[in-house]
């Protein structure tokens, strides 16, 4: 393996006790680029005279569409939101049950919250960190519904092997997709896996509109409900009612206000035509990291499973706390004083206060909890450089060689 090349004379100790720092400037955890074609699509809705919901908005889900294979899909203002649609469309609500992963960010449990279900926690795989048929089916009630896989760092889960947890059971099985847009699983695309799947496109995430979200389902009647139930309840949409000729609407059910603007559709409808070129780049950089950290003993690397192609979302490393005098945070404290960002993903849900007042618990997902206090994200973005990439395993291995057991 080739040493990573470093700009600056690197002694041997770290920023965090008294070195100096492997970088003068902050690397950020993320960072958006935002292209000229982009800003240009942006720009030409702001002059259109019509800026909210409307064709472009359209022609984004067209788009979406057609790249994941989905049937229908269903623009709207977050991943949240999509969430939250699909598992009323699903028809869950009170006296329902729903299976989250302990490992993921709270919205997952917050959109079975705002159905009015109970979301019932999951341990995950400690390779994957993600469901497995096994925790599944520990976590079922009488009451279960509905399952909610999360495509945890844009690895794709096996939806279907899931869905056989549950027995002669039928269960309606939805994507949480946030970190899952260009992955596929023997060919399937992420999205397309269960009834229904939510992407995100906030700022942090493989394609961001700024925020926004996508609901894609196979099933007609869900995409029509989640059509009304976006934009109040009514039936037509905003943009047809400023028309030419005007049609009285109709508020036929309660609505929601999750719509998407053709703002920033236009700047999700640009990047759909190079995400492709983006994931590429990005699995470029998260084998750049395989390769510079496969000797390190010190942390562990999260499995891949056989048939995927993930969209590389997020580099995760576990600490392996044996091998050093310190811990995740130690770790995590001194990457910033090296002027490098880094993230969590995630603390597990029983980690948060609400979570555990509504009844999600440390013992019902040990593995998570235990992931919880060793994971730690590196940047991964494709306007990641290799020489910024070097900096970050520059940075990694000085102080996991400096606080080494
Ligand atoms: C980002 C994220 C969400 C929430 O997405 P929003 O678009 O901000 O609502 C949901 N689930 C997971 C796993 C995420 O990472």
């Amino acid at each position: 393996m080739k040493p990573p090349s470093v700009r600056h004379q690197v002694v041997d100790v770290p920023a965090i006790a008294g070195g100096r720092p492997v970088r003068e400037s902050m690397l950020p955890f993320v960072r958006v680029i935002v292209d000229a074609q982009a800003e240009a699509a942006v720009t030409a809705v702001l002059r259109s005279g019509w800026i909210s919901q409307g064709p472009v908005t359209e022609r984004f889900e067209a788009a979406m569409a057609a790249y994941i294979g989905a049937p229908h899909a269903v623009a709207v203002s977050s991943c949240t939101a999509a969430l939250h649609l699909l598992l009323r469309a699903a028809g869950v609500g009170p006296g329902d049950d729903v299976i989250v992963p302990a490992m993921t960010f709270p919205a997952t449990a917050n959109a079975v919250l705002h159905a009015g279900a109970r979301p019932v926690l999951a341990d995950v795989d400690r390779c994957t960190l993600a469901l497995t048929p096994q925790t599944v089916a520990a976590a079922m009630t009488e009451h279960t519904r509905a399952v909610i896989a999360v495509h945890f760092a844009g690895e794709p889960c096996d939806v279907g092997s899931l869905a056989q947890a549950a027995g002669s059971r039928p269960l309606t099985m939805l994507e949480d997709a946030a970190h899952a847009i260009g992955a596929s699983l023997d060919g399937a695309a992420a999205g397309c896996l269960g009834d229904g799947a939510a992407f995100s496109f906030y700022a942090t995430k493989n394609l961001t509109t700024g925020d926004g979200g996508m609901a894609a389902t196979r099933h007609e009647d869900w995409a029509a409900r989640m059509r009304v139930e976006r934009l109040h309840g009514i039936d037509v949409d905003a943009s047809r009612r400023a028309g030419a000729s005007y049609t009285h609407w109709e508020a036929i059910t309660l609505g929601f206000k999750y719509n998407m603007t053709d703002i920033e559709a236009a700047l999700g409808l640009a990047q759909v035509a190079h995400i492709d070129a983006a994931i590429e780049r990005r699995r470029v950089l998260e084998r750049r990291y395989r390769d510079a950290l496969a000797g390190c003993d010190a942390v562990e690397l999260l499995a891949g499973r056989e048939g995927a192609r993930g969209s590389a979302h997020l580099f995760v490393i576990r600490i392996v706390p044996r091998a050093l005098r310190i811990d995740r945070d130690g770790v995590l404290k001194a990457m910033l004083a090296e002027n490098i960002g880094v993230g969590v993903h995630f603390r597990a849900l029983p980690a948060h206060r609400f979570f555990r007042a509504q009844g999600l618990l440390a013992e019902q997902a040990p593995v998570a909890m235990e992931s919880s206090e060793r994971v730690l994200s590196l940047p991964l973005d494709a306007a990641l450089t290799e020489q910024e990439q070097d900096d970050v395993i520059a940075a990694l291995l000085r102080i996991l060689g400096y606080y080494r057991a």
